[in-house]
């Protein structure tokens, strides 16, 4: 049987005028080269040609594998279904914009094979893009670096080569392809590379990202440091704040309701004596408590929930795959 030496990842939405391109220029360079290699177009959910323009290929080129989603569900789970079907020792990753160039090909598949790496992101040294992107994008890049530890200058590079157990072992969904080094050190490869990669301004077509994400993408980091640490157990997480809360309201609840009886016997005991009696509602204290008592059972409640939802397994992609091309 042959073996695939690599499978070619490209997710697109709505790049009719890249694809034909694409396609024969990737051809061109692996045609220098001999590697056994298909090449997998996850459309997702374009409204344009770009599935009509697979299919013409596809008659042409039998080494296409093609998925078509039925809407659009975002470039994680794009790569998330073409990873599922990826069958290369070494899987590639690239945009369909042309941005990314396929004469890197070669030298990622070497690094993978001869170098050992589990995985070798792009980096776009010389950066073809506006300026509302670059700048952002350095940001974005230093703050997860600090997060992660992982000494990458360009997290979010299409461009990626992977040994084929990393892509299977990984579960992208929501914006997290941003992440993915980070998502691949956490579950134990680390062997992480970076090459420095020729980079195009976009040729045809607009991007697809707008302003949102950066805001989706921090949150998505949050999310992946978060869930991965406490994602076990949250109920460590939320159980621990919810006991804090819980007894420092109990604290406080105790304290007042023990002077207020304090009081009530003093005064009868002493009916002499004056000292100034606070209904409880009127005590600062009392409010306090009462909202720790409330935030510590919530916060035990949400433990509890998260609990039952990680036991009940994740179930976070929800792409649906209309059509397939398989040679
Ligand atoms: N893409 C996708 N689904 C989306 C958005 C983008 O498959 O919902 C693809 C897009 O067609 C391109 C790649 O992801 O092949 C990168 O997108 P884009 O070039 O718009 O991103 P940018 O280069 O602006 O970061
Ligand atoms: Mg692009």
């Amino acid at each position: 049987m042959i073996t695939t030496d690599i499978s070619i990842v490209i997710p697109l939405f709505n790049e009719e005028e890249s694809i034909p391109e694409l396609i024969s220029w990737i051809e061109t360079v692996l045609s220098k080269h001999p590697f056994v290699y298909d090449i997998i177009l996850v459309d997702d959910g374009s409204t344009d040609n770009s599935w009509k323009i697979i299919q013409t290929l596809s008659q042409d080129i039998p080494r296409i594998i093609a998925i078509r989603f039925r809407s659009n569900s975002g470039k994680s789970a794009a790569l998330h279904a073409g990873f599922q079907v990826a069958s290369g020792d070494v899987v590639i990753t690239m945009d369909a914009d042309l941005q990314d160039s396929p004469e890197e090909i070669p030298a990622l598949y070497k690094m993978i094979q001869e170098n050992n790496f589990d995985m070798v992101s792009g980096w776009k040294k010389m950066r073809h893009d506006p300026l509302n992107k670059t700048i952002p994008s350095k940001l974005f890049n230093s703050v997860t670096r600090m997060v992660s530890g992982i000494k990458l200058h360009d997290f979010n590079c299409g461009l990626k080569a992977y040994k084929q157990d990393v892509i299977k072992s990984i579960d992208l969904y929501g914006e997290m392809h941003r992440y993915i080094p980070v998502i691949v050190k956490k579950i134990g490869f680390t062997k992480i590379g970076e090459k420095i990669v020729q980079h195009q301004s976009r040729k045809y077509g607009v991007t697809k990202f707008g302003m949102e994400r950066f805001l989706y993408g921090f949150l998505d980091l949050l999310s992946i440091t978060f869930v991965s640490r406490f994602r076990k157990s949250p109920m460590h997480f939320f159980g621990s704040f919810g006991i804090f809360f819980f007894l420092l309201g109990f604290g406080i609840t105790f304290w007042i309701l023990f002077e207020k009886i304090y009081c009530t016997f003093f005064i009868q005991a002493n009916p002499t004596h004056i000292i100034i009696r606070r209904d409880v509602v009127n005590n600062t204290s009392f409010y306090i408590g009462l909202t720790s008592i409330i935030i510590g059972v919530q916060l035990f409640l949400a433990g509890f929930v998260a609990e039952m939802i990680t036991t009940l397994g994740n179930q976070k992609n929800n792409y649906v795959i209309k059509e397939k091309i398989q040679p």
